[in-house]
């Protein structure tokens, strides 16, 4: 209903990419440019996204070449603040990423590392598109910056070596996406967009390139999604973050994708006890606008926000919300129910997906996306898996555990990845000789396997 290309609505964007290779620097060096730009169309900082909105994309690719025959026609982008596999994999909605489009960092003198090719193959499966940000150019030798110019024409007015450096290492990296099954070009050079993914060379130093990007994402979310953009009022709503504040208890950062949501709205999300709450919005709120004063916790109240938005949505009971999942509106009474429905569907369905073997670790994250990055390690690392929660650890989770440790004693074991572990849990884990690891960065986790793997040996 209503829904019309004249009615489009912000494109929501992920920066996904190796460790130390911009994404943080690149929306920073966004947020600050906005801050000279002055008062008309500046950007805001939202609830885990920053608001970029048309005027101001207007403002910064004045420079880009050609740019003038340009409509356009999204009111910004909505791009998303906390890079990282968890917050893109927690973008997801029916099995499919909110994310409309994403931005992959490339640093331009190392080519693809781990993780670039572990966010390909996460943007690969959620069917993705993406533009690169080849980034870090003013790293190129003898590099000499020329801000405020489109960078086609910052590159050829450099001297030849630099020249030479800058052709030599992008066809490295595109070479490198050739072995991934990747066919990648220069922006300026890309034959077909919709086959080849473009790159984009960028500092986000001194930000060259940030124009061109800036242009080449908007671009292509108008001309490849623009049926997707169109704002609806069926709501689209994805808990991104669980997180306590004092003042307010514990609130849910989410990304509204579609539609609206009101204050007095009943919300139902699942929990991680594989059941759901029921709560009503007590209030959304979103951060005070950059150029006041930022008070710590200091939000502003509002009765209504339209997609696409990130809010903060304070309400009871949120202790048990899974993020990663939908939250749903139930506009009457007789809705609630199949509202719970709907979300305990949801959650059994992505826990369903999960291949579990016969034997193998038990598996508990606090979030979706946390779980399946950790899966995703634990598969290149031919670790295999038995079973997998979101959640504490109970003793109910010992219990099963103990039963793999007949079958074999290495899987006798509890990856706790970013959730904690029940006091009597552990008790029982002692008597029963039931090993629980607990960590938060999925490395420690898998040095404390491998060292006791190696000990039982
Ligand atoms: P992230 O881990 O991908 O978020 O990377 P950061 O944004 O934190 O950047 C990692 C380091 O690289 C920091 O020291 C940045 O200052 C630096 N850096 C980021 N972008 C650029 C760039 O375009 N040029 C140069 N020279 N350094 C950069
Ligand atoms: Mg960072």
């Amino acid at each position: 209903k209503n829904r019309s290309v004249s009615n489009l609505r912000a494109a929501v964007i992920c920066v996904l990419g190796h460790v130390d290779t911009g994404k943080t620097k690149i929306l920073d060096k966004l947020r600050r440019t906005s801050v000279q730009a002055g008062e008309a169309g500046g950007i805001t900082q939202q609830i885990g996204a920053t608001n970029v909105p048309i005027e101001n994309i207007k403002e910064q690719t004045k420079i880009v070449r050609g740019i003038s025959q340009t409509e356009f026609r999204i009111p910004g982008l909505l791009i998303i603040d906390t890079p990282g596999h968890a917050s893109f994999s927690n973008l997801r909605s029916r099995g499919s990423s909110l994310c409309d489009m994403a931005i992959l960092v490339v640093d331009i003198m190392h080519g693809l590392e781990e993780q670039t090719i572990e966010s390909l193959n996460l943007l690969k499966a959620k069917k993705t598109p993406f533009v690169v940000a080849l980034n870090k150019i003013d790293r190129l030798y003898d590099w000499s910056t020329m801000s405020r110019k489109d960078v086609r024409d910052i590159i050829s007015s450099q001297g030849p070596n630099t020249q030479n450096e800058f052709q030599t290492r992008t066809k490295q990296v595109i070479l490198q996406f050739a072995e991934q099954g990747m066919n990648a070009a220069l922006f300026y050079e890309n034959p077909d967009p919709k086959t080849y993914v473009s790159l984009v060379p960028t500092s986000a130093i001194t930000g060259e390139g940030m124009g061109n990007l800036l242009a080449l994402l908007v671009t292509n979310c108008q001309s490849m999604l623009a049926k997707r953009l169109m704002f609806s009022e069926e709501l689209q709503a994805t808990v991104l973050e669980v997180k306590a504040i004092t003042g307010l208890g514990t609130t849910i950062d989410c990304i509204l994708v579609n539609g609206r949501l009101r204050e007095g709205d009943t919300v139902v999300m699942a929990t991680s006890d594989g059941g759901s709450i029921v709560t009503q919005i007590r209030s959304l709120l979103m951060p005070q606008p950059m150029k006041e004063l930022r008070v710590k916790n200091d939000y502003i109240e509002h009765k209504e926000v339209v997609a696409a938005q990130g809010v903060k949505i304070a309400a009871k009971d949120l202790e048990k919300v899974i993020a990663g999942l939908n939250i749903l509106v139930a506009r009457s009474p007789d809705e609630v129910e199949i509202c719970k429905e709907e979300v305990v569907k949801d959650l059994a369905r992505e826990l369903g997906r999960i291949k579990l073997q016969d034997r193998g670790v038990l598996v508990q994250a606090s979030t979706l996306g946390s779980l399946e990055a950790l899966l995703e390690f634990l598969k290149d690392s031919k670790i295999p898996y038995s079973s997998v929660k979101i959640g504490p650890v109970v003793k109910r989770d010992v219990m099963k555990a103990s039963s793999m440790l007949e079958r074999e004693n290495q899987y006798g074991t509890i990856l706790a990845f970013d959730v904690k572990v029940e006091r009597d849990a552990q008790e029982l884990a002692d008597q029963l000789g039931v090993k629980i690891f607990q960590a938060d960065i999925i490395y420690h986790l898998f040095d404390q396997f491998t060292a006791h793997r190696e000990q039982l040996k």
